[in-house]
């Protein structure tokens, strides 16, 4: 029988409750379980694929092609264990599944309500996650007690609990115990105000972790304990990391949360080894090598959510190397607005992310010129592989009006060009090219070098296509196509003849890359930048 983890986070968002449930998915996967992960996010949009990244971030994409939660990266990062289509439920979807079968005649003439048959499609997506294959469920649930949002939610994994009893669920919850610098004190009022709100509920947690930057006192734990109702060794402390994220599951480790977890799930408590990731946080946090300056150019550039999974991804071939990867985050309306030099001079290596819509496009395709032109190594991604194209048809091909028919319908050199499906489709919402795909790399290519492969596959998420159209006369001036989905003739990876290193791709790379296993592009990318910085000093 599958056991259920639920996390629940309360007095403000971003506590960083996604990271915390991967680290705890982590410590439990490596003491030898099998684990599933999911996040349940209260918003009413199906997923987060319509949402601006000032909104949400990322939308991060599972290799079945669902678009999800930010949070969803971490859980792969830390643990290696794919998520898929269950592993990421909204308040939208559970409805949507509710009203169409009310619609079906599924509820078979009853009033259909919030309790039981909300809460009842929650459970159901719970138990999506049961298996013979699947030891321990962890769900985090999003959003922060006392949300109206959440309370469907809340009650149907109080239910949950309640039906397979409580050595096969448990409650985290994880909260913030606030350093108020005018009294010179730590508070753990708000914490028991939020656990107040579950109890109220019917959910006492099982184990309490407190998001804090100063250590908790004894005293501050047995006000905790006294007052949450949780056993004094489980109030946990979670510190605020010196260096990295990928701290987090030793700081758990080290209090014992993994096995109290097992212990209160009746399971065997295996033997942990974090060897490997502890060497993995010594070449990220006393790198021996010089840092790398790495140019990121896009138009979200304010919010380091947009882009997560680039900059972990940068981070992680950091690490591989040994080597600091400085990121110099750059808007494209300035590189629009001041040009290319001026912006980009002195980096090692430029990295443009994908991307939706106009603003800034120019910024981006003189980013991949400049690279172009200066020998600086290049990884284009989605948008940033697109922008490689339009700057090379224009400034090498001499075609200088060529675009993609995103920005301009009317160009007389479409050279990034709609994908033949998706003509005609008006719903926005899950209807992109989306999911893993496979590619073929053509021998003696950047590609096929960095990969090792000759076939790979990689997660995409996009509606505009490289135009074969045009393929004959780049490949003559330099631009190689050294990717091809192997079924549909995509272009799925572009790369320059004659430069460093020059990479664009259709895909995002990012999401497949994790602290021990770096991504060969981003690898490579970090490899080649440098050798740059090298020639440089
Ligand atoms: N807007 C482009 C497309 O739809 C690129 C998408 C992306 O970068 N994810 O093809």
């Amino acid at each position: 029988m599958t056991k259920h983890v639920f996390i629940t986070g309360g007095v403000v968002s971003s506590l960083g409750k996604g990271l915390t449930s991967a680290a705890i998915a982590m410590l439990l996967h490596r003491r030898g379980y099998r684990i599933r992960m999911q996040k349940m996010d209260p918003y009413l949009n199906v997923d987060p694929g319509t949402m601006s990244p000032y909104q949400h971030g990322e939308v991060y994409v599972t290799a079945d092609g669902a678009e999800t939660d930010l949070d969803l990266g971490h859980y792969e990062r830390f643990t290696g264990v794919p998520c898929t289509r269950a592993s990421n439920y909204t308040s939208g979807r559970i409805y949507g599944a509710v009203i169409a079968r009310e619609r079906e005649g599924g509820y078979l003439g009853k009033t259909v309500q919030v309790v039981p048959h909300v809460t009842d499609e929650i459970k159901a997506a719970i138990r999506a996650l049961d298996g013979p294959d699947v030891d321990i469920a962890i769900t985090e649930i999003g959003g922060t007690a006392g949300d109206i949002e959440s309370l469907p939610f809340l009650e149907a994994i109080r239910q949950y609990r309640h039906e397979v009893g409580r050595t096969n669920a448990l409650f985290i919850h994880l909260t913030l115990v606030p350093f108020i610098r005018a009294a010179g004190e730590m508070k753990t009022k708000p914490s028991q105000q939020s656990v107040g709100i579950l109890r109220s509920i019917g959910i006492v947690p099982d184990i309490l972790i407190c998001r804090c930057e100063r250590p908790l006192t004894a005293e501050h734990r047995d006000k905790l304990s006294l007052f949450c109702d949780v056993e004094r060794n489980k109030v946990i402390e979670e510190r605020d990391v010196a260096h990295s994220i990928y701290e987090v599951p030793l700081d758990l480790a080290a209090q014992d949360v993994d096995v109290y977890v097992l212990e209160m799930l009746n399971l065997h408590v295996r033997p942990l080894d974090l060897e490997d990731w502890k060497d993995m946080l010594s070449g990220l946090t006393a790198p021996d090598r010089p840092a790398v300056d790495i140019a990121v150019v896009g138009k979200y550039i304010t919010l380091r959510d947009a882009y997560k999974s680039v900059y972990e991804a940068l981070a992680h071939a950091g690490i591989g190397h040994r080597a600091a990867v400085q990121i110099r985050m750059v808007e494209s309306e300035e590189v629009e607005r001041d040009g290319a030099e001026a912006r980009l001079r002195g980096v090692d290596g430029i990295l443009v992310p994908g991307g939706f819509g106009d603003r800034g496009i120019e910024g981006k395709i003189q980013a991949a010129g400049y690279a172009r032109t200066t020998g600086t190594p290049f990884l284009g991604i989605c948008l940033g592989m697109q922008c490689a194209v339009i700057d090379f048809a224009r400034n090498v091909c001499g075609w200088s009006e060529a675009h993609s028919t995103e920005f301009n319908p009317r160009t007389p050199h479409p050279v990034i060009d709609l994908m033949a499906e998706q003509r005609g489709m008006t719903s926005k919402g899950g209807t992109m090219r989306l999911g893993s795909f496979p590619c073929r790399l053509a021998a003696g290519s950047r590609a096929r070098e960095a990969y090792k492969a000759e076939e790979i596959s990689e997660r995409h998420r996009h509606r505009y296509e490289f135009n074969n159209r045009w393929e004959a006369d780049m490949a003559a001036r330099g631009l190689v196509c050294s990717g091809v989905c192997p079924d549909r003739k995509l272009v799925e990876i572009v790369e320059l003849r004659d430069h460093p290193w020059f990479v664009g791709c259709q895909f995002h790379p990012e999401f497949q890359s994790a602290p021990l296993r770096p991504h060969p592009l981003f690898r490579e990318f970090v490899a080649a930048a440098l050798r740059t910085r090298a020639a440089r000093t």
